[in-house]
């Protein structure tokens, strides 16, 4: 999937890299809001792409001396995760500090503020928020101090009895500092009676549904947990004599460390002085690995449940070409995203793969507008045309995924503009019909064009010749023989976790289905 198109900071920068990033860190934010006004007022405009929202990722690392600067490098490869805020706690085995900001990693530290985080023992977090507010408030680790000591938690994943385990505890008498799923989990370990911190985890996780890859970091310990569907990826890894745990192996890969094994579902891992100790406390379930990481979300240098994600990503090309073939002159992929599988489409089709569209990689979140005349501009400050390539050409457009259509479109209108002669969009997944409720950001239901339009209507509404999407069986087998293995909710809505359909968090689940029923 092409990442979102959202534009160009033009002009107007933030009141200094250090101080904004100071003032952010104190929490004091009527300075960054006035900042967030005048921006918007100097006609601050964002593209909101034809894509799922990425989720968050995380990273920990035990047992190496600079473990707050090995968590920036591991956070910097996993950014692609999440770009609303970025956080470290570590460790020097007598406490736990803790930092955490608004923005991107690079933007968030600098070598001063990891400076402040010594010891050997760290874990980080990058947000995208799919629960919760986008606000410092939420930004994760989440660091408490509790009758078992201090902990800091950082949740991938999406908790879905949160609500009700929250009103409980708030009735309960407990007082929230942030509107995250996640810290209910803390609120849970922190009234655990249990006589142990990896007892008192296993008595709070216990209590939570949904998708979750949690670390968890005490003075001494770092602690990986896993839901038993294994929703979201996690992996082990060895840096000499450190252990490392992250989202993804790109994370590995930078540091220079060598993966192991994935945490696996429903594994509790818990790394210390006395090295690993695993246990599986949950009861199992049926696994539901998300099929999403390969198709979109993970980088495809990176391994995710044991599969290289590009091998995966090339495949789900091959085998579309082979279920969706067209005659065509060339293969174009929708940058970054679509370029995999665009390679798997022309190895197999036999059709030149060519780059017709560029993708500027310097474009922020968000850019101020010149001039509202330039049409479809926000595509245009993200992808430009190669005409000299599409010009009288027949052109199969790769991209990964179509959620609302409105920028496929649009980038099927600047193919066309700049002289395609028939313009062919073939998706690497199936339609997208259905949100998702385990840690990616969905529109509703009526908003996603598969779940509202024929196929027909969609070449129609994209202003395609033709539109072909990947059969449900065509990405099962791209993934190999444990297709079973993997939730595809969002193509089929059935869903493998029960929502408590009496609780608030149903209802408001099932708001943002437009009060459809849900398959469980
Ligand atoms: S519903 Fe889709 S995006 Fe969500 S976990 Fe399942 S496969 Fe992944």
């Amino acid at each position: 999937m092409s990442d979102e198109v959202t534009g160009l900071r033009l002009g107007l920068r933030p009141p200094s890299g250090r101080l904004e990033t100071k003032i952010r860190r104190s929490g004091f934010a009527p300075v960054t809001r006035r900042f967030e006004a005048k921006r918007r007022d100097r006609g601050r405009d964002e593209v909101t792409m034809d894509k799922f929202k990425d989720e968050c990722g995380v990273f920990g690392i035990f047992g190496h001396p600079e473990a707050a600067n090995m968590t920036y490098l591991g956070l910097y490869a996993l950014q692609h995760r999440g770009q609303e805020s970025a956080g470290i706690a570590a460790s020097d085995s007598r406490q736990i500090r803790i930092s955490k900001a608004m923005g991107y990693v690079a933007e968030t530290f600098d070598s001063d503020e990891l400076s402040r985080l010594p010891g050997a023992l760290a874990i980080g977090h990058v947000r995208y928020s799919t629960a919760g507010e986008s606000k410092l408030s939420n930004a994760q680790p989440i660091l408490i101090d509790c009758a078992h000591g201090q902990i800091a938690i950082c949740h991938n994943g999406n908790l879905v009895n949160a609500g009700e385990l929250r009103d409980e505890l708030v009735h309960q008498g407990s007082i929230f500092q942030s509107s995250s799923d996640t810290e209910v989990v803390l609120h849970l370990y922190a009234r655990s009676k249990a006589g142990s911190i990896e007892d008192a985890v296993v008595e709070s996780v216990s209590q939570v549904q949904g998708a979750f890859s949690f670390l968890m970091l005490s003075k001494d310990r770092l602690i990986a947990v896993r839901d038993p569907h294994g929703f979201r990826p996690l992996a082990l890894g060895r840096l000499d004599s450190a252990y490392v745990v992250c989202s993804e192996t790109c994370a590995m890969d930078l540091i220079g460390a060598t993966y192991i094994r994935d945490v696996e579902p429903g594994e509790v891992l818990v790394v210390s002085a006395d090295g690993l100790r695993s246990f599986k406390p949950f009861p199992s379930a049926p696994l539901a690995h998300c099929v999403f990481e390969h198709v979109y979300f993970a980088r495809p240098d990176s391994y995710v449940y044991g599969k290289s994600v590009n091998e995966v990503r090339t495949n789900l090309g091959r085998i579309l070409a082979r279920e969706q073939p067209v005659d065509a002159d060339v293969v174009v992929p929708v940058p970054d995203s679509g370029v995999c599988a665009a390679m798997g489409f022309a190895e197999e089709s036999g059709i030149p793969l060519r780059m017709g569209l560029i993708r500027n990689h310097y474009v922020g979140r968000t850019f101020i507008q010149p001039q509202s005349s330039i049409r479809h501009f926000g595509v245009k400050v993200k992808l430009n045309p190669v005409r000299s390539i599409l010009d009288g050409r027949r052109v199969i457009l790769v991209d990964d995924s179509i959620v609302r259509g409105t920028t496929s479109r649009k980038i099927v209108r600047m193919v066309r503009a700049a002289g395609a002669k028939e313009v062919h969009v073939r998706i690497s997944c199936p339609p997208t019909i259905s949100p998702c409720f385990y840690g990616i950001d969905t529109p509703s239901r009526s908003e996603l064009i598969a779940a509202t339009h024929t196929i027909d209507e969609i070449a129609g509404f994209l202003d395609a010749d033709t539109v072909a999407y990947l059969s449900l069986d065509g990405l099962l087998s791209a993934v190999g023989d444990e297709r079973q293995n993997y939730c595809s909710s969002c193509y089929t809505g059935q869903y493998p976790v029960e929502f408590p359909r009496d609780q608030k968090s149903y209802l408001q689940l099932a708001l943002k289905l437009d009060k459809e029923p849900v398959t469980n």
